[in-house]
């Protein structure tokens, strides 16, 4: 992989070369861009494809064709929608088709993951996070500290960030001491954009008797993961950032399956052996798979565009979707550094540079005005999003963004600064950002 950020140019020619010899270039039509927009944000929520269109469609159709016979008969029976998608995606994860499931919610995942493998023991009481982590994680964690009858102040450990941006993996190893029982940590942060080292984590955890898992929310689609041959523990993911599964679309979780047959956190029926869970038994028999720890009936409707969306996915290959985003992220970085890293710009980057270290998107700082300027950028066509208090976080999407919608892009926020534009608007936000 060349990862040398020295054979860029500025010239917009490049940008076009670049566009040429892509070889995802013709995903982007499968896509709808939205008129007039170059899209940025595509690490919160993902663009729809005609292929996730399609079988959201179809689902819809056999909804109105077959009735209730859908659970059964729908092309992908419904009953098993949420394992044949989460077969699916075990391929982009590096896993078996029985250790992933599509189900839930990225936070209720979470909820029944933690619940099923925290377990406060003796010393052993402790859970391990980090400060940078999305705070839906951390107000999950404290919630399920003080269900085991522990108090969040004493009890959950939060890893501090030396500048800000990063966790050190050596200050997360340093911290997992015999009075720690789990640990959860974010595959990518999403502010900075900092790829963990999940393997070499995940080996610290092992040896020192620390079950792990990881939030994937802001890696899967984007980042390949191996997490079998990593060993690690459980993890989950949304499905609606860069694997395009629509808005609130279903989640997915990841067990090891040497913990099949563990009992679920928050057991229901949807995670009964499939079998017999329609003989109504009184006595839960849970499933021997990922499957296990479903909760309750699948959302049809907020799934089916993930069949589409994933298969489009491993149609292009996580290992071709790396190379582009790598390439595409550190053409930005370039341009920000060349063009716009010194007075009267004064942007700076806030993600690693080094490859194996950060994920699909990257944050541009700016000391004073992000979030105007991030408005700026609205006005002009380009959605972005900010996040307190001085990141603009912009995400080159591999599947549909091409190197020329960057290139403009950097000449936007040139013009941005160059004419002032900023000022026009004002500093107070509105509720989503
Ligand atoms: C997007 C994201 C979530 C979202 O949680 P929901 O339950 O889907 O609202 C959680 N964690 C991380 C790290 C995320 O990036």
């Amino acid at each position: 992989m060349d990862m040398s950020e020295t054979d860029f140019e500025v010239g917009e020619e490049f940008a076009l070369r670049l566009d040429a010899e892509d070889p995802l270039a013709s995903f982007r039509d499968r896509f709808y861009h939205i008129p007039g927009v170059i899209y940025m944000d595509g690490n919160s929520l993902g663009l729809l494809s005609r292929d996730a269109e399609e079988t959201l469609l179809r689902v819809l159709d056999e909804w109105k064709r077959l009735g209730i016979s859908g659970w059964t008969k729908g092309e992908i029976p419904w009953v098993w929608y949420g394992e044949r998608l989460g077969a699916l995606e075990a391929k982009l994860v590096g896993a078996e088709p029985e250790e992933v499931v599509v189900a839930g919610s990225t936070t209720v995942n979470l909820h029944t993951l933690v619940a099923t493998f925290y377990r406060p023991e003796g010393r052993r009481t402790k859970i391990l996070a980090d400060e940078l982590n999305f705070p839906s994680d951390l107000y999950a964690l404290a919630a399920q500290i003080r269900l085991k009858g522990g108090d969040p102040d004493r009890d959950l450990i939060l890893v501090r960030s030396r500048d800000g941006r990063t966790i050190d993996e050596s200050d997360i190893v340093d911290a997992m001491t015999d009075e720690v029982a789990l640990a959860l940590l974010p595959s990518v942060y999403y502010r900075s954009g900092q790829l963990l080292d999940m393997e070499g984590l995940t080996a610290a955890a092992h040896d020192r008797g620390i079950v792990i898992g990881f939030d994937c929310s802001h890696s899967v689609g984007v980042v390949p993961h191996r997490f079998d041959e990593w060993n690690i523990d459980f993890a989950f993911w949304c499905n609606y950032k860069y694997m395009n599964g629509g808005p609130g679309s279903t989640a997915s979780l990841y067990v090891n399956r040497r913990h099949f047959g563990a009992w679920p956190g928050l057991a229901g029926w949807w995670g009964h052996d499939r079998a017999t869970q329609f003989d109504m038994k009184i006595e839960f028999t849970p499933a021997r798979s990922a499957g296990a720890w479903q909760i309750g009936t699948i959302s049809m409707l907020s799934s089916a565009p993930i069949e589409g969306a994933a298969r489009l996915t491993l149609e292009a290959g996580m290992e071709n979707i790396r190379r582009k985003s790598l390439r595409i992220t550190g053409y930005l970085m370039f341009l920000v550094d060349e063009l716009l890293s010194r007075p009267p710009y004064n942007f700076s980057i806030g993600t690693p540079r080094e490859p194996e270290r950060r994920g699909g998107h990257v944050a541009v700082e700016h000391p004073t005005e992000a979030f105007r300027i991030a408005e700026a950028l609205k006005a002009r066509g380009v959605l972005p999003d900010f996040r307190p208090p001085n990141v603009i976080r912009l995400a080159p999407i591999p599947l549909y963004t091409s190197y020329h919608d960057v290139w403009r892009v950097v000449q936007h926020l040139k013009e941005i600064i160059d004419n002032r534009e900023y000022e026009q608007f004002s500093k107070t936000r509105g509720v989503v950002t």
